[in-house]
């Protein structure tokens, strides 16, 4: 494997320099893009050139417009109608959701046309994604499953697809879809240019990039370590202490944004109902609501709406909402990895963001190794005074179960300030959106065949 060369890239490269055509552009500035960011700067040069690419890098570094807009752009410089030109395969609908979103958005003035194939929803959905299949999408951006359920059939013809691009490919292997993947690849021609994306390399991920990559250029973005610019904070207490600290941190604060993650389903259903007893615009979120309440809830806040999203580590991968101000893991992750991956919901992009740990005693243990992880301690905050007491950090003493007798040490020191208290940050992302994506979810204005510019019509699956 290559690995990219830093000095050979140009710090101030702009979207301009890629050589994309003014339709394509008019669709990047209308999403906000100013600056590419570093995986979009040494990933969209290579795709260009027809390279194979294994990425390093986790949601939140810019990585879905790092493969979207060179595959755009190629598709639009050689034209092959009602054929499939590109797929991206994912571990997840909110995945494939929040993909499609943004291939509206940069695909807005051009032709291309694509289709999230993601399963729920009823019969008519199989249908419309049967009938973009069949009429050639030529981005299909799909779940491994519901792929698998189309290719059952004889309409798929993958015939033309020149790109394959794997996105969150170690998600997918810890989600069991390797066997999927591979069939799913066996209707894809073999001389085509491989894409893989991946938040960490463990080697089952190696081996499947040896076997899908053909000299692959390898990039690494943040090598599955937290976005610099989180600020993390974590609070030491008595898990009865959990609740009213959440709902300290929470009130008063005029936050709009935050996300509090739980371990379990039980937990983020319990702690969801009091934040709403507490009169906070809260609302948990699980996979034992329906994808269409689901993606209800999202939008309201998305929206705004809803200022307080209780969720369990299906939203921690994968979900794009912008200026997340605040992520509370009300429960301490089992895995280092899912903590990784929940902090990241905030500092996306350009802008920067808080992360607040609660940790019980039995819980300090599974803290200890996430901080091994990180490489480095993180700021052990106290609580208010009138809160009483709270354990002391000590993760050595408490291995195998925390100590239950007595409280040592008391209340314990830490200065790590009111994390709250970043709470106004003003302004967001530069390179936000400010008007939205264009196109919103309605698709292109003049409907698929009225589009200016448009030949013949997009697939009549698309973009609804
Ligand atoms: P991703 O890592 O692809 O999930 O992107 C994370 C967020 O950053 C998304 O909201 C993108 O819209 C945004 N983003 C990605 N690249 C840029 C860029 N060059 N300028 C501004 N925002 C970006």
């Amino acid at each position: 494997m290559t690995t990219f060369v830093p000095h050979l890239r140009k710090e101030s490269l702009k979207f301009s320099d890629f050589g994309f055509g003014p339709e394509l552009m008019e669709g990047i500035e209308a999403m906000g893009f100013e600056t590419p960011t570093p995986i979009q700067q040494q990933a969209i040069p290579a795709i260009l050139e027809g390279r194979d690419i294994i990425g390093s890098a986790q949601t939140g570094t810019g990585k879905t417009a790092a493969f979207l807009l060179p595959v755009i752009q190629q598709i639009v410089a050689s034209k092959k109608p009602n054929k499939t030109r590109a797929l991206v395969i994912v571990p997840t609908r909110e995945l494939a959701m929040q993909i499609d979103q943004q291939m509206e958005g940069f695909s807005y003035f051009t032709p291309v046309t694509s289709i999230a194939v993601y399963g729920g929803g009823d019969g008519s959905l199989f249908a419309r994604e049967k009938k973009a299949l069949i009429e050639g999408a030529e981005v299909v951006i799909c779940t491994p499953g519901r792929m698998i359920a189309h290719l059952l059939n004889t309409y798929v013809n993958f015939d033309g697809v020149e790109t394959l691009i794997l996105d969150e490919a170690d998600r997918m292997l810890d989600m069991g879809f390797h066997d999927d993947i591979m069939k799913i690849i066996k209707h894809l021609p073999g001389k085509r240019q491989n894409l893989m994306f991946a938040a960490t390399m463990p080697d089952e991920i190696r081996k499947l990039a040896r076997k899908v990559l053909h000299d692959p250029l390898e990039i690494n973005i943040a090598v599955s370590k937290p976005v610099e610019k989180v600020l993390q904070v974590a609070y030491p207490v008595y898990e009865t202490q959990k609740l009213p600290l959440t709902v300290h941190l929470l009130k008063g604060r005029d936050l709009k944004s935050v996300i509090v993650f739980c371990s379990t389903k039980l937990s983020a259903k319990n702690l969801g109902r009091q934040l709403k007893r507490e009169g906070l615009l809260a609302q948990d979120i699980h996979s034992d609501l329906d994808q269409k309440t689901r993606e209800e809830i999202m939008l309201q806040f998305r929206n705004r709406k809803l200022h307080v999203l209780v969720a369990t580590d299906l939203l921690s991968r994968g979900i794009d909402v912008d200026n997340i101000e605040l992520i509370i893991n009300y429960d301490v992750p089992h895995e280092g990895e899912d903590y990784i991956h929940r902090i990241g919901r905030t500092a996306r992009a350009e802008s920067d963001g808080i992360a607040i740990t609660l940790i019980s005693e039995e819980e300090q243990y599974k803290f200890a190794r996430i901080e091994r992880l990180l490489e480095k301690p993180v700021t052990k905050s106290t609580v208010p005074p009138d809160f009483g007491d709270t354990p002391e950090y000590d993760p050595s003493r408490r291995r195998g179960g925390g100590s239950r007798g007595g409280r040592p040490g008391g209340r314990s020191g830490g200065r790590g300030g009111k994390p709250g208290g970043k709470s106004g940050r003003p302004g967001g992302r530069p390179g936000g959106r400010p008007g939205g994506r264009p196109g919103g979810r309605g698709g292109k204005p003049g409907g698929k065949s009225g589009r200016p510019g448009g030949r013949g019509g997009k697939p009549s699956g698309t973009k609804q």
